[in-house]
């Protein structure tokens, strides 16, 4: 070893030398674990250490190196105010209008959308320059812009937004609205679940006292808080005695029962928004002209002059026109089976032979031909003959099929349980 040692050249034999001193000294000089974790415990909470970070490594075209606003301008937008005088109100140029408006189409958007009673906030920089613009569009979105070197650039900052759910549950009283409101739903949670039993329920004339539902639903969070109540996943209706349920095919969006039975039929149960129904008719009363007690053929809905007519179903305009004793009138073939008849409207707004859609506005309430007061008289025909559309037996609804059905079935099971469990947890009485 001593003899390869010594035939090797100077220069080898003195940088061997060298490094060998070197692992020595390391080996002294390095601290000892113990020591470097004692060390590490003399930090102190709540005081400021600096870290050495060396500027050079840093990408600068990646850094987005923003002034700083100094000051914000709260601005609500006048009635009848335009991007254009409002900047001349708080001072800023046109100029200064303009290249904001080019340089992102977003930024034109937004400043061209002012509406009466829109706030929006300016922030300055030192030099009083405009530097950002932040306009709030939801509880989770805000659009803001800033002045770059090269201009004004446009973002939508978001929020993150948690989804949780949420049980209620109501028993109807005086109506249907109502009782949805006791239970802490929004209006258009209320419009959503008249959506969704809109084919079995007739919500202007066939809920009554007892009638009952129970909702699982979605809320949506954000930093903590409840911000808004989202869309039912799961309902059932009591009405009447008979029940329904409706689970949400979060795929698609459509609602099905729990055997994967499309909720939207053929038909609707009702040709009016059940908001506007004031009175139910007496379906045995007399004829208000002739005085006579007749079998009435028809749905009578009694609402404000104006109110939008529905068509029940999709069809072809078969009749649209005036007599003495129906007024403006409106019928529609839906089939070889199937027409509907819309009478005593203030306006019609289709023509015949024109084709409608489910929900389409065919035209307004109105107390036009032989009535005592405004109201629509609806009629249901199968084969000719007049039916009660709540007792008559309808096209079967669409079913899911396959794999699809499969799916849905299992989520049907486990969202019905989860109403279940749900109800049990929040509504157990604490006494
Ligand atoms: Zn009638």
């Amino acid at each position: 070893m001593l003899t390869i040692f010594k035939r090797l050249p100077l220069l080898h034999r003195a940088l061997i030398c060298l490094f060998a001193a070197l692992i020595i000294m390391a080996l002294f000089f390095l601290p000892d674990p113990a020591q470097l974790s004692q060390h590490r415990s003399n930090y102190q909470v709540g005081k400021l250490y600096s870290l050495p970070i060396d500027e050079s490594l840093l990408n600068r075209s990646e850094v987005t190196t923003l002034p700083r606003v100094t000051r914000w301008e709260n601005i609500v937008v006048r009635p009848g105010e335009s991007a254009a005088v409002l900047f001349k109100r708080i001072g800023q140029s046109s100029g200064l209008l303009h290249r904001l408006i080019h340089s992102d189409p977003q930024i034109n958007k937004q400043l061209s959308l002012l509406r009466p009673n829109d706030e929006l906030f300016f922030g300055f920089n030192k030099q009083d320059q405009l530097i950002q613009i932040r306009r709030q569009l939801s509880t989770f979105e805000t659009f803001v812009v800033n002045k770059t070197t090269d201009g004004f650039r446009a973002e939508i900052e978001q929020k993150q937004v948690n989804v949780q759910f949420n049980y209620t549950e109501a028993t109807i009283t005086s109506s249907f609205w109502n009782a949805a409101i006791d239970a802490n739903l929004t209006p258009n949670q209320i419009m959503s679940v008249a959506g969704i039993f809109g084919w079995d329920i007739d919500f202007a004339l066939d809920i009554r006292p007892q009638d009952s539902f129970k909702l699982l639903y979605e809320e949506k969070i954000v930093e903590g808080e409840i911000v808004d109540q989202g869309r039912i996943l799961a309902a059932q209706f009591s009405n009447q005695g008979q029940t329904f349920k409706a689970i949400l095919d979060e795929e698609s969006g459509n609602y099905y029962d729990e055997q994967g039975r499309a909720m939207k039929k053929a038909f609707l149960r009702s040709p009016v928004d059940f908001r506007r129904v004031t009175s139910n008719f007496n379906p045995n009363r007399r004829h208000p002209v002739t005085g006579k007690v007749t079998a009435h053929r028809g749905t009578d809905y009694a609402a404000p002059v104006g109110t939008p007519i529905y068509s029940a179903g999709d069809g072809v305009v078969l009749k649209s026109g005036y007599n003495q004793f129906n007024g403006n009138y409106v019928f529609i073939k839906h089939s070889n089976t199937y027409i509907t008849k819309y009478l005593h409207l203030q306006k019609r707004r289709v023509k015949g032979g024109q084709r409608v859609k489910q929900g389409e506005t065919i035209g307004t309430l109105g107390g036009t031909g032989r009535v005592t007061g405004p109201h629509l008289h609806y009629e249901f025909l199968v084969n000719g003959v007049h039916k009660n559309p709540r007792t008559v037996k309808l096209p079967q609804s669409k079913s899911l099929t396959g794999s699809k059905k499969q799916q849905f079935l299992s989520l049907a099971q486990q969202r019905l349980t989860e109403l279940e469990r749900y109800r049990t947890l929040l509504t157990a009485h604490v006494d």
